[in-house]
């Protein structure tokens, strides 16, 4: 990151780095660098109807918990 980046991130809390696509994707999506409390930076992009920023390792860890609970 550099000043300007760093500025941004601290004051929103979150960085735009561009638009990616992944596969299986009709269109490209803006995908940002966010802080979670748990895992540091991460990059993420607008999940659902509300387009939350959420870290996608907390999700993953949730899901991976969700699935264990239904066993
Ligand atoms: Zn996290």
């Amino acid at each position: 990151m550099n000043l300007w980046q760093r500025l941004v991130f601290r004051l929103y809390g979150r960085l735009y780095i561009g638009h990616k696509t992944h596969e299986g994707w009709k269109g490209s999506l803006p995908h940002y660098i966010i802080e979670c409390p748990t895992h540091g930076r991460v990059v993420t992009y607008p999940h659902g109807y509300s387009m939350r920023l959420e870290c996608p390792r907390c999700q993953e860890e949730e899901r991976e918990n969700r699935s264990r609970a239904e066993d």
